[in-house]
């Protein structure tokens, strides 16, 4: 059924920075918002980028090399988000600062027509979501990732895009043509359907089934699509019954590939992340602690036994291939 499954990947050698956006500079001028409406409890620091595309330093694990991120901050505020530290950078908290406090890159659109302008741009894949959501409230305002979509479906460019929100699907039509002229993926992670656990770690996002719907309608619209089933919490949401329902329901939405992808914790995310545990399930404490124990990725011994269990997949779908990906699907 899954012809495309892939393997997880590492974040550790992958750098958060965007080209030309030192902390300093990013805020000179920065322009404060206060959320109103649906938006209310949100702060949006509104600022002119120097620079939208950033090159990533080539690592193995990183099949893509250039990407864009329209916003810093993710008020889907997911516990284990490991892009909270990117906040801290920009002398940002990475807690409640993370979640409400929201980098606006307002002039992203005008950026990327003038820096993917054919005479200077040979037409490389983009990868969007590598940092935070595309499609997180803030698009629902201010609408950057349609206007960056807009212009890579001009160019002809090719591009994927990782969300946890149907808000894609405001774009169906437009992520259809541009899927008609250059090769484009749009994956969605859903980690899991229990809705106790996505209500605790995830509660700003809209319901996984959500997603998987998303993922139908854009296959029926001729959009490549799939999902990371990411990131599975051990003893929280990796159970073979629990897994095993996220694989049969993303073969059900029909998605061109499911990546099951375990949670890494990387420093100052693993403390925050620990936090809460400690709150929600205080009796995975000790375990957690023996798990990621100076380490930010499970032991290979204890991926791969639990990768090869055939109860975490559902019939007919095939073993994760060990091969690496075209672009970059990582959130
Ligand atoms: S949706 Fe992605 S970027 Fe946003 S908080 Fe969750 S993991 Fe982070």
């Amino acid at each position: 059924m899954f012809d495309n499954i892939r393997r997880p990947m590492a974040a550790s050698n992958l750098r958060w920075t965007l080209a030309g956006d030192k902390p300093a500079e990013l805020f000179e001028g920065c322009r404060r918002v206060a959320g109103k409406g649906q938006y209310r409890g949100l702060t949006f620091l509104e600022v002119e980028a120097k620079s939208i595309i950033n090159r990533v330093p080539y690592t193995n694990f990183f099949p893509f090399e250039y990407t864009i991120n329209c916003y810093r901050g993710c008020s889907h505020a997911c516990v284990y988000c490991f892009a909270r530290t990117s906040h801290d950078y920009l002398g940002l908290g990475i807690g409640e600062d993370f979640d409400r406090r929201i980098v606006v890159k307002v002039n992203a659109v005008e950026l990327t027509r003038a820096q993917t302008e054919p005479r200077n741009w040979a037409g490389h894949p983009i990868a969007m979501g590598t940092n935070t959501d595309p499609y997180q409230p803030a698009e629902g305002k201010y609408r950057l990732t349609r206007g960056v979509v807009e212009v890579l479906t001009e160019r002809a460019n090719p591009f994927s895009v990782l969300t946890k929100s149907p808000l894609a699907l405001r774009d169906r039509n437009l992520l259809a043509e541009a899927a008609k002229r250059a090769e484009v993926t749009v994956s969605f992670s859903v980690g899991t359907l229990d809705t106790d656990v996505w209500r605790k770690t995830e509660p700003g996002t809209p319901h996984p089934r959500k997603r998987l719907e998303a993922v139908s309608r854009l296959k029926e619209l001729g959009v490549p699509s799939g999902v990371l089933v990411a990131p599975l919490l051990p003893g929280i949401s990796d159970s073979p019954r629990q897994v095993g329902e996220v694989m049969r329901a993303c073969r059900d939405a029909g998605a061109d590939f499911a990546a099951p992808i375990r949670l890494h914790l990387r420093p100052g995310v693993k403390e925050h992340f620990m936090e809460w545990l400690e709150g929600e399930f205080p009796d995975l404490v000790g375990a957690y602690r023996d798990l990621y124990r100076n380490r930010s990725y499970l032991p290979r011994r204890t991926r791969s036994r639990r990768n090869s269990n055939p109860a975490r997949r559902p019939a007919g779908a095939k073993t994760p291939a060990p091969k690496k990906p075209r672009q970059g699907r990582l959130l």
